[in-house]
């Protein structure tokens, strides 16, 4: 049985005081629930508070990225031992926008997983089309490229601490949802892919998420689907009563 993860993506939103106020709300919502594993990633300048006060609590946190070496000359960027040395659970990488603006690429989306796992971060490795590649009939193409660019040398045992959310660019942040149907078809397409790549049981094992205008509205006919085990949530995530009902209705 693959265990739901919902996952908030809160990008360039919330201050750190809008971070503490989610959380002592969220806090009280999320009471009892642990049949779904569930998280938020703030901004990197509120991981440490954010950290501080899920303590005792099943709420997860995340980071929305990491640089691949472990420190040095980088301005700006974040390292591996930093997120460690917070106990972050989860680093998402290859972020669609990550890969649009800041020009990530399968390869340096690679050598990232490789270094949080080499600290023992987990990953929430993103992939998805864009409208184009999708009106092109290329989807498939795409997300195989993807899948074996980013998964390059990864062996069944990282795996396990590897989830992937497909995230279809055009539906991201649009209000454009992929449909149930959409989403089943690419997600079954990766996991029989990582099934070619790694082997059937680790196929079996890991977990896809769906991510792309998810909403309380169509999160049960999603997460409905065989091959779609959880999401990765922007826009709705980032109030605590729309959040909840999300993680309620998976
Ligand atoms: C995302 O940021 O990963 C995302 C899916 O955003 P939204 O839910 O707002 O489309």
């Amino acid at each position: 049985m693959r265990k739901m993860f919902i996952a908030g993506n809160w990008k360039m939103n919330n201050t750190l005081t809008e971070t503490v106020e989610f959380l002592n709300e969220f806090k009280e919502l999320v009471k009892g629930i642990d049949n779904v594993e569930y998280g938020i990633a703030p901004s990197f300048v509120c991981l440490p508070v954010a950290k501080e006060m899920v303590k005792g609590t099943n709420i997860k946190i995340l980071s929305q990225n990491m640089f691949y070496e472990d420190k040095g000359a980088y301005t700006a960027e974040i390292s591996p031992l930093m997120l460690k040395d917070l106990n972050i659970d989860y680093v998402i990488i290859g972020h669609s926008e990550r890969r649009q603006y800041f020009g990530e690429t399968d390869e340096t989306v690679n050598k990232r997983i490789k270094k949080a796992l080499e600290h023992g971060l987990k990953v929430v490795m993103c992939i998805g089309e864009s409208l184009k590649e999708r009106e092109q009939g290329i989807t498939n193409i795409v997300l195989e490229k993807q899948l074996k660019g980013g998964l390059a040398d990864i062996t069944a045992e990282q795996m396990k601490n590897i989830v992937i959310a497909y995230e279809p660019v055009w539906a991201i942040g649009t209000g454009k949802t992929a449909t149930s149907e959409e989403a089943q078809t690419s997600c079954l397409f990766i996991r029989n892919t990582v099934s070619q790549m790694i082997g059937k049981e680790t196929a079996e094992n890991v977990r896809i998420q769906y991510g792309g205008s998810v909403k309380p509205a169509n999160t049960e006919e999603l997460m409905g689907q065989n091959d779609i085990d959880g999401a990765l949530v922007g826009g709705a995530s980032l109030k605590a009563d729309t959040f909840i009902q999300i993680i309620n209705k998976a």
